[in-house]
Parts: structure tokens; C-alpha cells; sequence
């Protein structure tokens, strides 16, 4: 235990509470315990919440915590929970933090000696990725990209040799955009998956190289609606010959110029660090 790690016995616990993404069904019996029982809820949009919290016979006040007054009303709720009482955060849909407010409060509840406990759930990111059928056991969460072209074109660019499972969050206004950046830097071949409406009435998982779903959902304007996760396949090295980049390509074509093949596909792996091999196999073609 570090000394930010020291929980203070006196004070309230900070829950951090997931709420579902669709369907109702999926808030857990834990969750709906743990929101009637706590002092005060912190909600990312009271309006939102209390039309949650009503359906499920909750009357635990409400009080906003949102991206705009977190840092710095973070502190009412610290001195709440200082005080003894005990608080549950949630956002509007999800679990909160990931990609909604909640990091400053449970960084500010962490460091002031406040015991913050998880009460784990629905995740559109999860969601996605374990329905997708793409690798699972390394990925990572790029949440939104940036909503300018390039902005978003540049992150890809960053992203394009990335060997894990990528996943994105994406809005409805933008799905189309994206897909055709991700198709012009990760390529057509690439293999995606758009999560749609996840766990609701409309729910879509449609798997496909990143051209064909650019395409279909190019095609069908109702794919351009709802909310959406996109996870494409990580970044594959190339295999055989295309494993010799351009530039090897083009040192051994100007050594076969001058020099037998055994002795440029030589030369040509010892200057560009490419296996002797394939620089034979590719020379024997390329030989004038
Ligand atoms: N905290 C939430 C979570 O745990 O997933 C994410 C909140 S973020 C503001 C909202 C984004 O999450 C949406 O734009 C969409 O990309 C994704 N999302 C949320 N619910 C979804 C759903 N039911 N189906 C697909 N994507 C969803």
C-alpha cells in the first residue's frame, strides 16, 4: 500500500457504478443495491439518470458530476464522502470513466484517503470485442478519434502497424468518415467489425474487410444511425515476399544490374537487413 493508497476508516465509500448501454436488463442486482443504499448519487446528466434510477424504484438524490464541473466541484463530494457518506458515480450509459467523466473524482477521492470500490458492468467496448470474433487477448481502447479528418487521419497513421486488436468509439454522424480513413490507411483487407446499437432493439455486429463495410454501410443509411463501436483486426507482418520493402526491392534491382543473382540477393540482404531467401526468390524474377 502507497501512501495515496491509505483509505481513511471514517469516511464513505465512492462507488463507481456501470449502468447499462441499452437494455435495462443488464444493471446488476449489486448496482441497484448499491444505488438505493448510498447517501447521493453523482450523475453525469441528472435529468438522464433520474428517468434510470425511477424505473428501478430508486429515490437516492441525484447531483451532477459532469466533464464541465468535475475538477473543480469534485471537491463537494470529497468533503461528502470525508464526512462519512457514501456516493456512487454513474454516467448515462456505461461504465463511467471510459470515455465519460469520473477520472478527476476518483483521482481526488484516491488521493483525499476515500475507499473507491468498482461495481463492475456493461461496456460498449467489451460488448463489441467479445462478439466480434477478432482476437481478444491483446487489444487496445483508442476511444473517439479526433473529428477532424486530419487529426483522425494522423492517429491512424500511428496506429497502422499496431499488432493488437484495435477498438473505437465512434458517433453516428461520423461512422461513414472514419470507415473510409480507416480503409485508406489500414487498408481494404483489413478485418473490422462495426458494433451497432449494442444490446438493444436494432443491435447489428457486422464483420468484414474494412472495404466491404466502408461499402455497406456507404450503402444503407440506417447503419449511419444509432451508436457504434468499430474493432478492427491489428496490423499482420507481411509473410514471404512481401516482406521485402520497396526500398530492398529497389537496391536489389539496381545490384542485379551489375552482379550475378546469388551475389545481389547477398549483397541486397546485407545492406537492408531483409532475409537472403527472399531476396534470391524475388531476384530470380526480377533478373534482366
Ligand atoms: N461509458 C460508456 C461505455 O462504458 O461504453 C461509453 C460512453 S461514450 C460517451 C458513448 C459511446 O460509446 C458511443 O458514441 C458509442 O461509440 C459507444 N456506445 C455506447 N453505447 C453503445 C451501444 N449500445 N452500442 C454501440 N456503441 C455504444
Amino acid at each position: 500500500m502507497t501512501a495515496t493508497d491509505a483509505v481513511n476508516s471514517t469516511c464513505g465509500t465512492l462507488y463507481v457504478v456501470a449502468t447499462p448501454i441499452g437494455n435495462l436488463e443488464d444493471i446488476s442486482a449489486r448496482a441497484l443495491r448499491v444505488l438505493s443504499e448510498v447517501a447521493l448519487i453523482a450523475a453525469e446528466d441528472t435529468r438522464h439518470s433520474s428517468r434510470l434510477i425511477q424505473h428501478f424504484g430508486i429515490s437516492t438524490p441525484l447531483a451532477a458530476c459532469h466533464e464541465h464541473n468535475e475538477r473543480d466541484e469534485g471537491g463537494r463530494f470529497i468533503q461528502r464522502l470525508l464526512a462519512g457518506d457514501s456516493v456512487a458515480l454513474i454516467s448515462d450509459a456505461g461504465t463511467p470513466l471510459i470515455s465519460d467523466p469520473g477520472y478527476h473524482l476518483v483521482k481526488q477521492a484516491r488521493a483525499a484517503g476515500v475507499p473507491v470500490v468498482p461495481v463492475p458492468g456493461p461496456c460498449a467496448l467489451v460488448a463489441a470485442l467479445c462478439a466480434a470474433g477478432l482476437p481478444s487477448d491483446r487489444f487496445i481502447f483508442e476511444g473517439f478519434l479526433p473529428s477532424k479528418q486530419a487529426g483522425r487521419r494522423s492517429r491512424l497513421e500511428l496506429l497502422r502497424e499496431e499488432p493488437r486488436t484495435l477498438i473505437f468509439y465512434e458517433a453516428p454522424h461520423r461512422i461513414l468518415d472514419s470507415l473510409k480513413d480507416m480503409e485508406t490507411v489500414f487498408g481494404g483487407d483489413r478485418a473490422a467489425v462495426l458494433g451497432r446499437e449494442l444490446t438493444k432493439t436494432f443491435e447489428t455486429l457486422k464483420g468484414a474487410p474494412l472495404e466491404a463495410l466502408r461499402a455497406w454501410v456507404e450503402a444503407d443509411t440506417n447503419q449511419q444511425r444509432g451508436e457504434c463501436v468499430v474493432v478492427v483486426a491489428g496490423w499482420q507482418a507481411p509473410q514471404g515476399e512481401e516482406a521485402v520493402d520497396e526500398n530492398a526491392r529497389r537496391i536489389l534491382r539496381l545490384l542485379l544490374a551489375e552482379l550475378p543473382v546469388k551475389r545481389a540477393a547477398a549483397v541486397a540482404a546485407e545492406i537492408t537487413g531483409a532475409r537472403k531467401n527472399l531476396l534470391y526468390q524475388l531476384a530470380l524474377q526480377e533478373r534482366p
